[in-house]
């Protein structure tokens, strides 16, 4: 070793613990720096599930039942409230119960052979809903009271984050959004609503404390729930006064009872049940000739509905006002066989006076009367957001889903949406039906999307979306199918958005849906 050298290293020995404080100095005030920019820039990272549900109502449980039974036991369901039920934990208003038979409104892979009833009641629903979670073991999936505020994609991660209103945070390699569309209740525009010095009840939020025995009680709303509430208040109430935009039609409901036989059947011979399944099935398929399409079969369908009045109706004046003015289907078809008999009891009245506003003590009509009474219930339905999404949904290149769908949403195939990979809706644009039960569409849903997830974590993709000109193709047409529809034959309905875009129907048969459901093209998608 040279002088030199040794020379260098010592001066560099003999300065080494000034730079070293400087250097530390300047790492402190670094770390300090970061750590008050941090919690802005970026929370801790969170290990991501396989699936992220959104939703523990009959769409994400049942999303969860097909995922396990596929093997995908990795996921989580974040629900907003304390428990399972979706719609039917929100609608146990007294006379709540479906209106597609039981054994057509359940899940094909969980067959129940109890239904007490052909039309079963919320309650018995719900029951069935709690058992499935049972059943499959769901419950420890279940994150409660997980509000989800913001749902945005990582492009980079191929990763889903749910950020909820708490500020917890979930991600998830796919995602499900299964939060329903009925799921917030909507009270109507009407002017004083505030002033009501008395009780006010919506048909989705019921208070089963009140007792409305005594009670004066008015009831805003004719639609599938308002018809239902209806006969049973008028049982209970001292006075009931219906208020009624537009009478709906309604045709009669073949509810039995079943017998213990016939349940004994179902549970030695499924099959049983799976034929019964299969003519329920049939029958409302064909309903869709009447319903979704002008046809003669409307005519029938219209004529049968106005038999129904007639035969429960006698007297002509309340029979006009009951007899609707636009063509059966375009709004939902009620069926009840004890609407129109309770609103010709004595302590029930049909108003049909447009309400000119909300007073403290009551309903104000056009004329000018007001109808006092102790409570107003109101059966005026949900807000649906068919142009928007009911939290901030964001998805590559910062595009923000409500935003795109200002103008009316849309979707491929109702369940994807080009920009937004990776994320399945249930009961996304375009998906309802109007003639058969919304939970064949559903499982038809669950299905396209479990092979979708299949191909995310079978090909670890971080990428999986629809090529946004296969979406646009798919819209295209069934707006066009869409156009010769009941649904858009100029009645005012919840299908429509204000401007007459109908984002929520799907313009076919059952079987076409669960065909095109059936078909999951790799070509569609662009993957990464
Ligand atoms: P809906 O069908 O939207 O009916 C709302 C009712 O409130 C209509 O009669 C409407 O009159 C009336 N209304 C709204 N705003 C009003 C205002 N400002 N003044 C006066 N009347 C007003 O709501 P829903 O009955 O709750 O049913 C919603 C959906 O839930 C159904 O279509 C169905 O899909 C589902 N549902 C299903 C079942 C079942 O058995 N499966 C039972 C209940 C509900 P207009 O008709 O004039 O607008």
């Amino acid at each position: 070793m040279s002088e030199s050298s040794n020379a260098k290293k010592a001066s560099a020995g003999k300065k080494a613990p000034a730079r070293r404080k400087s250097a530390a100095k300047k790492a402190a005030t670094a770390r300090k720096a970061a750590a008050r920019k941090a919690p802005a820039k970026r929370a801790p990272a969170v290990t991501p599930v396989s699936v992220l549900i959104v939703g523990a109502g009959f769409a994400g449980l049942g999303m969860a039942i097909r995922l396990k039974q596929a093997g995908i036991d990795d996921f989580v369901i974040l629900e907003r409230g304390n428990a399972v039920g979706g719609t039917w934990r929100d609608n146990q208003y007294p006379g709540a119960a479906c209106d597609i038979p039981s054994n057509l409104y359940s899940y094909s892979f969980a067959p129940n052979p109890n239904w007490s009833r052909s039309f079963s009641g919320s309650q018995e629903i719900l029951d069935y809903i709690h058992h499935l979670v049972a059943e499959f073991d769901l419950e420890k999936h279940i994150r409660f009271e997980k509000n989800v505020a913001d749902l945005s994609f990582d492009e980079k991660t191929g990763v889903w984050t749910a950020t909820t209103d708490k500020k917890e945070r979930f991600a998830g390699r796919a995602a499900i959004m299964a939060q329903g569309p009925l799921s917030n209740c909507s009270f109507p525009n009407i002017t004083g609503i505030d002033d009501f010095a008395g009780k006010k009840i919506h048909s989705a939020r019921w208070d089963h404390d009140y007792d409305f025995t005594g009670k004066n009680v008015a009831v805003i709303g004719t639609g599938a729930s308002g018809i239902q509430i209806i006969p049973e208040l008028v049982n209970v109430a001292k006075h009931v006064k219906v208020f009624q935009r537009t009478p709906g039609w309604v045709l009669p409901r073949p509810d039995f009872s079943t017998p213990e036989w016939n349940k004994l059947l179902f549970k030695k011979l499924p099959a049983s049940q799976q034929a019964m399944r299969n003519l329920l099935y049939w029958t409302h398929e064909s309903m869709a000739l009447a319903v979704i399409w002008n046809s003669p079969l409307t005519r029938i369908a219209e004529r049968v509905a106005k038999l129904h009045l007639r035969r429960q109706v006698k007297d002509r004046w309340l029979r006009r006002q009951l007899t609707p003015d636009f063509t059966i289907g375009c709004k939902r078809v009620l069926v009840s066989n004890d609407y129109y008999p309770a609103l010709q009891k004595d302590n029930a009245k049909l108003i049909t006076w447009p309400i000119a506003r909300i007073s403290e003590k009551g309903v104000r009509t056009v004329e000018g009367i007001e109808h006092q009474v102790d409570c107003i219930v109101f059966a005026t339905g949900f807000d649906v957001s068919n142009s928007g999404t009911p939290f901030p949904v964001k998805g590559r290149g910062g595009r923000v889903l409500g935003e795109q769908w200002k103008g009316g949403a849309q979707a491929y195939k109702s369940i994807n949406v080009a920009g937004f990979p990776n994320l399945f809706m249930t009961f996304g644009p375009n998906s309802g039906p109007g003639h058969n039960s919304a939970l064949v569409y559903m499982e038809s849903q669950l299905e396209y999307a479990l092979k979708g997830i299949r191909k995310i974590i079978g090909e670890n993709l971080k990428v999986l979306d629809v090529k946004e000109e296969v979406q646009q193709r798919y819209n295209k047409s069934i707006q066009k199918r869409l156009a010769k529809t009941n649904w858009n034959s100029g009645c005012k309905s919840w299908y429509l958005t204000e401007d007459g875009f109908n984002a929520t129907m799907y313009p076919g048969f059952a079987t076409q849906y669960a065909a095109q459901m059936a078909d999951f093209r790799e070509d569609d998608y662009e993957t990464a």
